[in-house]
């Protein structure tokens, strides 16, 4: 068992947006003259894939490169394959991207499988059809037989600072999000769905048909691990219970998909301009993120940054060319002035981060193992693999190291090495 330091300090605060009462309808952006679908798959499994240049796409179309992939996304539009080319991406991950240059809005034409099979849904379906929903719903997790699922847990609290695109939801569709948890209830038998709220939303929560448990507002409370811990039952907070998280989007998008026959495709992303207006954004998956700076004038200078996800979990992207995502909550550009300077000043034993850290990791001398690159000591004597990847180390380090970025590496490079192993064995 780690001891711990003992820093006789305050722990800094920080707290989640609220959405406002007068929060104004999200601004519809369209794709301009193509969406792009990154699929989580090497392209070099792509040569025999089932898809080629010049193939039609319909919207609502499943994307995928092989038969059987579990990855894959849902074309939001109609159109035609216009490229398909490799993407590395956050750390040395492996994408394929499927270019769909779009047809007009009078010609665009409706892949009608999710309407016939809507009729008799099933788990199954659920798994190889809706996981390219916004919210990307995870259903994979119903298919762990070592861990069955008994509790799941809707978030409608948002993940991040800044961000109110999950409070939307609760705000304004929990009348689809009612039939998404029905939806849910009713293909995997299990009834005890928890919807998870900030505690202004608890009363519009409460017609969701599911048990409300509300979380406070300061940082990182909403966090899945967290909630685990601290709000559900002492059953269903053991690692060893299987428990699914949907987020309020995903839940809402099923809900729509059932009570329409239709797929709904269309993102909702909370918008942080560099001058700090924050907006809601309703855009076609897929869409590349400067359709979104176009449309409010938004011009990248040198130095700026692009950040999707929030500010202490989010990642910042190279090529403004990077599509939406169905799980990117939140977008936020800021200025060279506004981007955190990183130095190479050394740690200065402030307690800083170990005082904010939610998994009571020794995160001060975790780092200078991180720093040296010794990942399997920091493993073995430090909890790496305790860290809930909450970025709120890396946000109060007064000596601008970024912690969480050598604590994201350290897990990617450690957890690389074991797959490598495994396959060789
Ligand atoms: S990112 Fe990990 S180490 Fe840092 S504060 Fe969060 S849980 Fe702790
Ligand atoms: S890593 Fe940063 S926050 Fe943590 S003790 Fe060192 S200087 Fe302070």
């Amino acid at each position: 068992m780690i001891k711990r330091s003992f820093f006789g300090l305050v722990k800094p605060k920080l707290h989640y947006e609220r959405i406002d009462e007068a929060q104004a309808e999200p601004v519809s952006v369209k794709a301009s003259k193509n969406i792009m679908l990154s699929i989580e798959h090497p392209f070099e499994s792509a040569k025999n894939s089932l898809l080629k240049i010049g193939d039609p796409v319909k919207n609502g179309q499943k994307i995928a490169l092989t038969e059987k992939a579990d990855d894959y996304l849902l074309a939001s539009k109609s159109g035609r394959i216009s490229n398909i080319s490799p993407f590395v991406g956050i750390l040395g991950k492996k994408y394929t991207v499927v270019t769909i240059d779009i047809d007009a809005d009078s010609a665009q034409t409706v892949d009608d499988h999710f309407k016939s099979s809507s009729q008799t849904p099933s788990l199954e379906k659920a798994r190889d059809l809706l996981s390219g929903l916004p919210g990307k719903p995870d259903f994979t997790v119903f298919f762990n037989t070592d861990k069955p699922v008994k509790t799941i847990v809707v978030m409608g609290a948002d993940n991040d600072l800044l961000s109110i695109t999950r409070q939307y939801f609760v705000k304004n569709n929990i009348i689809s999000m009612k039939t998404g948890i029905d939806f849910l209830r009713k293909i995997t038998g299990i009834h005890n769905v928890i919807l998870i709220v900030p505690q202004h939303l608890a009363q519009v929560a409460g017609s969701s048909g599911a048990t409300v448990k509300t979380v406070d507002s300061e940082y990182p409370s909403a966090h899945p691990h967290l909630i685990r811990q601290h709000v559900l039952s002492t059953e269903a907070s053991s690692p060893d219970a299987g428990v699914a998280f949907f987020s309020a989007e995903a839940v809402s998008a099923l809900g729509a998909a059932f009570n329409t026959g239709k797929l709904p495709l269309e993102k909702l992303i909370t918008f942080i301009s560099k001058d700090g207006t924050r907006r809601l954004v309703s855009i076609p998956i897929g869409t590349p993120l400067q359709d979104i700076l176009n449309e409010f004038n938004e011009n990248l200078e040198e130095g700026d940054q692009l950040i999707v996800g929030g500010p202490l979990t989010g990642i910042s992207v190279y090529t403004t060319d990077s599509p939406v995502m169905p799980d990117s909550d939140t977008l936020i550009v800021q200025s060279k002035e506004q981007v955190p300077e990183r130095s190479d000043a050394p740690c200065v034993n402030c307690g800083d981060c170990v005082r904010v850290c939610p998994a009571s990791i020794q995160v001060n001398l975790l780092v200078r193992y991180l720093e040296a690159q010794q990942y399997q000591e920091a493993a073995d004597q430090y909890d790496l693999f305790s860290c809930i990847e909450c970025g709120f180390c890396s946000y109060v380090c007064e000596s601008r190291i970024p912690v969480f970025q050598h604590i994201r590496l350290a897990k990617y490079t450690l957890e690389s090495m074991k797959e490598a192993e495994e396959n060789n064995v």
